[in-house]
């Protein structure tokens, strides 16, 4: 993962040459060129570069899920089956490398925020009494460790996963979820959808996620 993070840097010395302080790559602010990249006319190449990363790195795997409004009856509620969903979905990853001889526990690693207490809550009722999609999180560390992604290369790049997946659902921009797609958790078989990519809807949709 250092590799990663490297290549984060390597595109800040790009954009922002002689700058050592690390700038916040936020892919919202990328995209619409506020706070520090302002100035720059090129600053979407960034998001494009970002791709590149995983193209260039085949062992990220990744998750998504987002939830439409018509699943949504609070923000608490929503927020929670949401965090649920990935944790469940990453538990199941860890319990397949289990059964393959490759045991690992998992540790989630979460950008300090207004919900951090409320995810820590959370966290606390799936150990009790596991979460609504699928039981207990056996292998996931029981304590969540909180950061800040101003200082975190590989929250940078979650929450542009997070971005892109909700770029498309928006605005039915697929060109940058797109190039995620195979990174997504698939599984043994190369599950399509992703077992990694879900969209909780009442409604039918045709995205790419698992529904
Ligand atoms: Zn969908």
């Amino acid at each position: 993962m250092r590799k990663v993070a490297s290549a984060l840097d390597a595109i800040q010395s790009e954009y922002f040459p002689g700058t050592s302080i690390p700038i916040e790559f936020h892919s919202t602010s990328i995209f619409s060129r506020k706070d520090a990249f302002r100035p720059l006319e090129n600053a979407r190449s960034i998001l494009s570069e970002l791709t590149e990363v995983f193209e260039n790195n085949s062992t990220i795997t990744a998750f998504a899920t987002a939830i439409h409004v018509s699943k949504v009856q609070s923000s608490g509620q929503a927020l929670q089956d949401i965090f649920g969903d990935i944790c469940t979905r990453f538990n199941t990853m860890l319990m397949r490398h289990h059964r393959e001889g490759k045991p690992q526990k998992g540790l989630l690693i979460i950008d300090k925020s207004q919900y951090s207490e409320k995810l820590y809550q959370d966290m606390t009722d799936f150990r009790k009494s596991g979460t609504k999609f699928a039981g207990y999180l056996g292998n996931i560390v029981d304590i969540p460790y909180f950061t800040d992604s101003h200082s975190t290369r590989l929250l940078q790049l979650a929450d542009f996963v997070a971005w892109a997946f909700n770029r498309y659902l928006e605005h039915k921009d697929d060109s940058f979820l797109t190039p995620l797609l195979s990174h997504f958790d698939r599984g043994h078989h190369g599950t399509n959808p992703p077992d990694g990519l879900k969209h909780i809807t009442a409604r039918p949709c045709s995205c790419p996620a698992r529904h």
